[in-house]
């Protein structure tokens, strides 16, 4: 059976976030925005002739509050009856906000300060989560998921967090940030373990899309944005560039050590110098120092 996709765009901030209806015999959101972006969701089905109330899966992609943070208000909406999806190795950041303010703190604390970066995440997380639950369902690859006699393959795609997952549905995959080519608002990809992101791009790769779905419009070499819904061709397009790009950064960590200096890179000054990088690292979250220290983390012989 064939389904229909409808993306909805909210921004927030500087980042441009989407869900996506799959419209199945039983109605699935993916991915859910942050507290304020949810609110527009209802308005958003009612236009696409569809109910908040009738929803009865929400899949979440991954852990980061952009995706999950309005899961709570969405699910209340609709009556508690829909089923809660999250990989279980990112379900913590749906039972909790304090999550977030650990996780900024493990992957960023000793560059930005830790006083400050949870003060600025625990403010940031209590706007943004709309509440703490229990997911209902916990998830991993390999799994099926009925949308009412549509089936939901369920691959894992960890590296840009450990839990991610994409959701494959009769040729449509989401792959939320699993597939980031050059980057989005920072303008660098972000990902906490480098091999297991391009081991996730190689399996997303294989699936062969007719349809891919990205959790933000991420950039091509130049600089210009995918659209978030891509054909068979975008979808290889972009897959390809996102395996160029990891190739690219990783060959720049190889080649030059850390070393600190008054850069706002540093201490891999040399590293954003060799990829003509000029995003601003010092934007939370910062996809450049996460990236970076997934390389120190799973390569620390190759680098200083
Ligand atoms: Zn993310």
């Amino acid at each position: 059976m064939s389904v229909a996709v409808h993306p909805i765009a909210a921004p927030w901030r500087r980042f441009h976030l989407y869900s996506f209806l799959i419209d199945a015999p039983e109605l699935a959101l993916v991915d859910t925005g942050v507290t304020a972006s949810a609110a527009g969701v209802p308005a958003e089905l009612e236009r696409l002739g569809r109910r908040i109330e009738d929803i009865r899966w929400i899949l979440l992609t991954h852990g980061h509050i952009d995706h999950v943070g309005g899961a709570y208000a969405l699910w209340e909406a609709t009556g508690r009856r829909a089923e809660v999806v999250i990989g279980a190795d990112d379900a913590a950041f749906v039972r909790s906000r304090q999550a977030h303010v650990d996780e900024a703190l493990a992957l960023r604390g000793d560059r930005v300060g830790r006083e400050r970066l949870e003060q600025e995440k625990t403010a940031e997380v209590a706007a943004a989560v709309s509440g703490e639950f229990e997911p209902t369902r916990l998830v991993h690859g390999g799994d099926r998921i009925d949308l009412g006699g549509v089936g939901v393959d369920v691959h894992a795609v960890p590296g840009h967090t450990p839990g991610a997952v994409a959701y494959a549905v009769d040729g449509h995959v989401f792959a939320g940030d699993a597939v980031q080519a050059y980057g989005a608002a920072s303008g660098f990809p972000g990902y906490e373990d480098p091999d297991a992101y391009r081991a996730s791009l190689e399996r997303l790769r294989a699936l062969r899309p007719a349809r891919l779905y990205l959790g933000h419009p991420y950039r091509r070499a130049d600089g210009t944005p995918y659209p978030v819904a891509l054909d068979a061709a975008g979808a290889d397009a972009a897959l390809s560039a996102s395996l160029a790009a990891e190739a690219a950064i990783r060959a720049a960590v190889q080649a030059h050590r850390a070393d600190e200096s008054d850069s706002v890179y540093s201490p891999y000054a040399a590293v954003a110098a060799s990829l003509d990088y000029t995003g601003d690292p010092t934007l939370e979250p910062s996809p450049f120092f996460t990236t970076m220290r997934g390389y120190a983390v799973r390569h620390p012989q190759e680098q200083s």
